[in-house]
């Protein structure tokens, strides 16, 4: 049933060292060309394992079913390599799944015949069992389907190793790489031409296998260990390891597929923990809908530390793809932004801030006077304006300094606080003149809270205040505006002629103007 032989080491040590390289060819799937390179290999081992069952096996049956099982190995190894190419050229020729359907036809109808191979001989037409030195072997002669097969299988790897050659010329790699590129697929298809040859001394033995691994062998060396696919990914995964900014990679339903050190220190969490978790768990408010698709950057808080987020899909072309996450902190940027917004703030305050009362000033009182003004054009609602002016404050200074001067101004400023309600705009115009403006204010509603400022100015405690027995007063204009037709200066002007009228009729009292009416 089965026979141990020296013929089955060559496919066993080919079945070993296949099987190593295709585990150390574990690259990154979003490295270019990664998953085509572990598909070669699973190929090429497929196909190895088929012959070694061969080697192994001596009943006519068995050996035909394990040299249709080869033949799958074989139509694939060429497809692997074509698509390795390509992935790996993309930058040159993007693969697109018609081509790869187109590509696979072929060797898809191949297998079919293999398989019904007894009705019509196409891919096998005579096999023959031998015995040579005690081993029991088969010799086929082949039909036409098989060497239509050969020679496909020829052309779709001479054209892929001429892209990948062109490729790696256009880059900057070494010449050897670039050799490597165009040597190993040559050595595969020279070993199997001599198995087909009618030189082949051992017909019953197919070393096309040794061959293909070898070639992929150097090409494992000439490329993924000097060229592009071992030095990049390696650097890669470098600058992505010790990169500050935490990584992650995630699956499209969320799974945390990969993530780097910064990512692990960000969460104070051990890498397997973290890889055994789903994104949302991570960051639960961080939805996928946000993370899918190109929704610029999105905020996010981890460990009392505020993070940006970039997304990039990992395959544009494939809406499910793995996506990366990059966390760029910038909390020490928010907290500048909102030391520069405070300080701007605060400057837009000084702008229009009377620093000794601690009033609006003369400029932002205009600038409210023109909008209010505008306001009673549009919907014709009253405004009144009050002016006034301490009595005799240069008696006050000159008995008790310039100090107590500035107090009795903060008292004043005071007093308007407590009388003026929220819509009104008080301001200091300078020295010792004010003026305030009411908003929707009648006139008799201005006259009226012009009385009580007075009053409130005349009765202060200015002795607990700024420790003097002083007084102070002060006289008040009052003009109101009830139709649009007044310009601001006006109102200003005729506020300022009924303060003069009080000044001069005795002062400490309200005058009212009536020129607007
Ligand atoms: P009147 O009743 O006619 O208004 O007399 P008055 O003394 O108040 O008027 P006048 O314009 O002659 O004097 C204003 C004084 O106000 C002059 C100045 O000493 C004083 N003054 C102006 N600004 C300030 C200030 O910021 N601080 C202090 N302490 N005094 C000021
Ligand atoms: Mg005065
Ligand atoms: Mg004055």
């Amino acid at each position: 049933m089965f026979q141990l032989t020296v013929w089955s080491l060559p496919p066993l040590i080919t079945a070993i060292v296949a099987v190593a390289a295709y585990r150390r060819s574990k690259v990154r799937a979003y490295v270019p060309g990664g998953h085509a390179l572990r598909f070669l290999f699973a190929a090429l081992i497929f196909w190895i394992m088929a012959q070694l069952l061969g080697t192994l096996v001596v009943k006519p049956n068995a050996k035909l079913l394990v040299e249709q099982l080869s033949l799958v190995g074989i139509t694939l190894v060429p497809v692997a390599w074509f698509m390795f190419a390509l992935t790996y050229s993309q930058r040159v020729l993007k693969m697109s799944r018609r081509l790869m359907n187109c590509a696979c036809l072929l060797p898809f109808i191949t297998v079919c015949l293999a398989f019904t191979n007894g009705s019509h001989g196409l891919i096998w037409e005579t096999w023959t069992m031998i015995e040579y030195k005690g081993y029991i072997g088969l010799v086929t002669t082949h039909g036409p389907w098989f060497f239509l097969n050969a020679v496909y299988s020829y052309g779709l790897m001479l054209v892929a190793t001429a892209i990948l050659t062109f490729t790696l010329s256009q880059s900057e790699q070494h010449y050897q790489t670039v050799l490597a590129a165009l040597f190993a697929p040559l050595l595969g298809i020279m070993v199997n031409l001599f198995y087909l040859s009618p030189l082949n001394p051992l017909p019953w033995f197919d070393f096309t296998t040794v061959g293909t691994l070898v070639g992929i062998l150097l090409l494992d060396l000439g490329i993924l260990r000097k060229g592009l696919l071992s030095r990049t990914p390696v650097l890669r995964e470098r600058v992505v390891e010790y990169l500050t900014d935490p990584v992650l990679v995630i699956s499209d339903s969320g799974n945390i597929l990969d993530a780097n050190q910064s990512a692990m220190h960000a969460w104070g969490k051990a890498q397997d923990h973290i890889l055994q978790t789903n994104i949302q768990q991570l960051i639960d408010t961080l939805p996928m809908s946000r993370l899918r698709g190109n929704h610029g950057h999105t905020e996010v808080t981890i460990s009392g530390q505020a993070y940006e987020v970039a997304t990039t899909s990992l395959d544009t072309t494939n809406p499910k793809s793995d996506i990366a996450l990059v966390f760029r902190n910038v909390t020490a940027r928010l907290q500048a932004e909102r030391e520069l917004r405070a300080v701007k703030d605060e400057l837009e305050r000084m702008a229009h801030t009377d620093p000794l009362t601690n009033m609006f000033n003369r400029r932002f009182f205009m600038q409210r006077l023109n909008e209010e003004f505008e306001r009673v054009r549009r919907h014709g609602n009253a405004v009144s304006v009050l002016i006034f002016d301490l009595d005799h404050f240069k008696q006050v200074n000159d008995t008790y300094g310039h100090a107590v001067g500035d107090a009795v101004l903060t008292a004043v400023a005071q007093v308007v606080n407590e009388v003026k309600r929220v819509t009104d705009v008080a301001c200091r115009l300078g020295g010792e003149e004010f003026a305030m403006l009411l908003p929707e204010t009648s006139k008799a509603g201005a006259i009226k809270l012009a009385q009580r400022l007075r009053a409130g100015i005349e009765a202060f405690p200015y002795q607990q205040h700024c420790g003097h027995p002083l007084t102070a007063t002060a006289s008040i204009g009052v003009a109101t505006v009830t139709h649009g037709n007044a310009a601001p200066d006006t109102i200003l002007k005729v506020a300022d002629r009924a303060l003069y009228r009080a000044k001069n009729s005795g002062r400490n009292m309200v005058c009212v103007d009536n020129d607007l009416d």
